[in-house]
Parts: C-alpha cells; sequence; structure tokens
C-alpha cells in the first residue's frame, strides 16, 4: 500500500528503469521513484531577542515560556525548583540541575539562553550554565563576551574534550542560540559501529562539527568512553549564575544504517532486505495489474522488480511474458504492428536497463529477441522522427 503510494506520488518525479540501479550497499536506484518522499514538516520562525521564535511543526516543545510542566529536579525528580518568569526559565542558585521528564536518543536540540546582564564573576565564573545531553556531556553555557576561560570550557564545548572552534557570543543580556544535533554511539556485541557524534551551532555559526563523541567528558579528569544509554534525559546546569533559557525544543532523529535505518549507504544483508522488500511489493503490484489482453502492464511491473532482486521464477516468467508477446505481435498486420513501435522500444529500454545491471544475464533471448524485431522493423534508424 505504502509503495502504490509512493509511486503514484512519484511518477512524475522519475519513471523506472531510470537512475542507475541498486546495488550492494543502496537498495534503491538512483532517483528511485519508490524511495519514500520526505515527510512535509511545517518550519517555524527565527526568534528575534524581543520575540522568541516558533519550533517547527514535529518538534517536542520542551519550554515555551509558560511552566516547567517538562521539567523535574535532577537530585530527587522531585518539581523543578527554577523560576519562570517573563517568558523565561531561570537557573537559581542552590536549586541544582534541573531535567527533561522524558528521555530522549538521537535529536537536533534547539535552546536559547542569555547570561545576566549584570555582569559578576569571571571566567567560569560568570554566566555559568549547561546543556548535558543523553550519556552526560555538557555543551557548555557561559558568558564569553569579553570573558576568556580555558579553551574546552568556552560557551559551546564539548566541555573538557573539545573547545568550540570560533566564539560567537552576543553580549551579555542577549540570547543566544544553540543549535545541537546528537548522535549518540552505537555498539553491537560490545563493539562500537559508530562513535557518535555532536554537532553544534551557535547564533548560527558552525562550532562543532560533527565532534567524534570521547564519554561524558567534564572537570579536570580524563573522560573515559563510557557506555551510553539508549536514552538520557536533557539536563540544564545549575553553576550559581541566574543564567535564562526560553524556546527549548527537540526533534528525536531517524536512526542511521548502522543501527536499521534505511538511508544512506546500508550493509549488504540491510540493503538485501530492503531491495527483497521492494521487488515483493512490485510483484504483488504485477499480479493486480494481470491481463491476457494486455500484458505489458504486468511484464514492466515484474521486469522492474527484477532491478531489485532477480528471482529465478520472475526471471522465468518475464522470458516466458515475453514470448508470447512477441508471438501475438508476429501474428498482426503490418500496420497494426506500427502502432506498437512505442511499446516494444520501451520493453526494449527496460531489459538493456537490466542487461547493463546484471538484473539479467547477458545473452537473455527474450531480450536479443525483442531487439531483433526492432532492428527488423528498422525502428533502431528514427531516432529523431516522431
Ligand atoms: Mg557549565
Amino acid at each position: 500500500m505504502a509503495l502504490a503510494a509512493a509511486a503514484s506520488a512519484a511518477a512524475s518525479v522519475a519513471p523506472p528503469f531510470y537512475g542507475d540501479a541498486p546495488d550492494d550497499t543502496h537498495p534503491w536506484a538512483v532517483h528511485d521513484r519508490h524511495r519514500p518522499l520526505p515527510k512535509v514538516v511545517a518550519p517555524g520562525t527565527f526568534s528575534t531577542q524581543d520575540q522568541p521564535g516558533k519550533p517547527p511543526a514535529d518538534a517536542i516543545v520542551l519550554f515555551d515560556g509558560k511552566d516547567l510542566s517538562k521539567w523535574e529536579s535532577d537530585k530527587d525528580g522531585g518539581p523543578a525548583k527554577w523560576v519562570v518568569k517573563d517568558g523565561a526559565m531561570e537557573a537559581v542558585a542552590g536549586a541544582g540541575y534541573i531535567r527533561t521528564k522524558e528521555k530522549f536518543g538521537d535529536c537536533q536540540l534547539h535552546v536559547e539562553w542569555a547570561a545576566p546582564t549584570k555582569v559578576e564573576g569571571s571566567g567560569q565564573g560568570r554566566g555559568n550554565s549547561g546543556v548535558f545531553l543523553p550519556g552526560g556531556l555538557e555543551i557548555q553555557v557561559l558568558d564569553n563576551y569579553n570573558n576568556p576561560t580555558y579553551a574546552d570550557g568556552t560557551a559551546g564545548a564539548y566541555y573538557g574534550i573539545n573547545p568550540p572552534m570560533v566564539n560567537a557570543l552576543r553580549p551579555p543580556g542577549e540570547y543566544q542560540v544553540y543549535d545541537i544535533v546528537f548522535r549518540r554511539p552505537v555498539y553491537k556485541d560490545g563493539k562500537v559501529l559508530d562513535p557518535g557524534y555532536v554537532t553544534v551551532f551557535v547564533n548560527g555559526v558552525l562550532v562543532q562539527d560533527h565532534t567524534p563523541l570521547e564519554g561524558p567528558g567534564g572537570h579536570m579528569r580524563r573522560t573515559k568512553a563510557g557506555l551510553f544509554p539508549e536514552k538520557g534525559q536533557i539536563k540544564f546546569q545549575d553553576h550559581g549564575n541566574p543564567v535564562r533559557f526560553r524556546n527549548v525544543w527537540i526533534r528525536e532523529l531517524p536512526p542511521r544504517s548502522v543501527e536499521g535505518g534505511t538511508d544512506g549507504a546500508l550493509t549488504r544483508e540491510a540493503a538485501m532486505a530492503k531491495r527483497k522488500e521492494t521487488a515483493a511489493a512490485l510483484r504483488a503490484e504485477a499480479a493486480k495489474v494481470r491481463n491476457p489482453g494486455a500484458p505489458l502492464p504486468e511484464l514492466l511491473l515484474l521486469m522492474e522488480s527484477l532491478a531489485y532482486e532477480a528471482e529465478p521464477a520472475t526471471v522465468q516468467k518475464v522470458e516466458q511474458m515475453t514470448g508470447q508477446y512477441l508471438g501475438a505481435l508476429k501474428g498482426l498486420e503490418p500496420d497494426k504492428l506500427a502502432g506498437k513501435k512505442d511499446e516494444v522500444k520501451n520493453l526494449n529500454n527496460a531489459f538493456k536497463y537490466l542487461l547493463r545491471f546484471q538484473a539479467l544475464p547477458t545473452g537473455f533471448a527474450p531480450a536479443a529477441q525483442v531487439d531483433a524485431l526492432i532492428k527488423e522493423q528498422g525502428w533502431d534508424k528514427d531516432k529523431k522522427k516522431k
């Protein structure tokens, strides 16, 4: 059903037998008409200093300026004891970290924060908070505007591990915008399949570029690559400074190919599994359009399925149906046969495509017969006419 919907939606996008065929690690052809179309997401709006923007339609809003209902105390899971005022939540010294009630895995996280307008303290003591991602790494929140500190503790740092590439902060009191993409490490049988990564933009400026995860990081001590949970809470730090937050939202991300996602280059096993699935759906579609009086739609769908899986029974069926089709053509009067030129050429192109990508054995007899008919009729010589 999904395939049928995708096919009708994509029919205007690309025909079958078009881009390079699926291969060992790509379950889709280039420009594949069966590849699911991206879901439509209404984007949000950007924030101004006075007005927080609107989150994208599929975001989970963690804080919209009104209440802390999505948050709890990190100490005991009780109510979060930060204050909410003027559309922002503000850290309260001694109240402790707060964390989301819900747990998240791979995500895109949007956070806006402002250090106190009144500048107090220096180095790590000025406008310090932090965004803690699942697994415990901190993306540093700190008023580093004209306030140097150690590089790996600068605003936008993967704290203790990797400094931001640049310091793109606005003055204290103004809202800073963090956009974070978090991919946790993926393990299987004790082996790291993907180390995980964090990407961070500060005020639209890239500061962490797909930085590989090494562990939670932290203060003074070299981190150990610990096991990351599949899901964990997002936390904001109480570092004793009244840092404000607003417009906090999160989008969960689809799995990577390494953990069963179907985009990008896949393992051979995963690619073949997806190809078989597409081939089976095409064979089912073919069965639905079966019509002995007009066999081409079924034949072409069966042929298309061969690009995904060269199932021997289907190869045989294609051979048999093509033989019958050609046999019927031979009985036609010359003018009727001439009317079949386009569909025969179309069939020939489909065969050429499948031969080019070794979805059919070289010298496949029906393909040669179709090609011979085209040459016999001189249909290969009138490319410019029509
Ligand atoms: Mg901090």
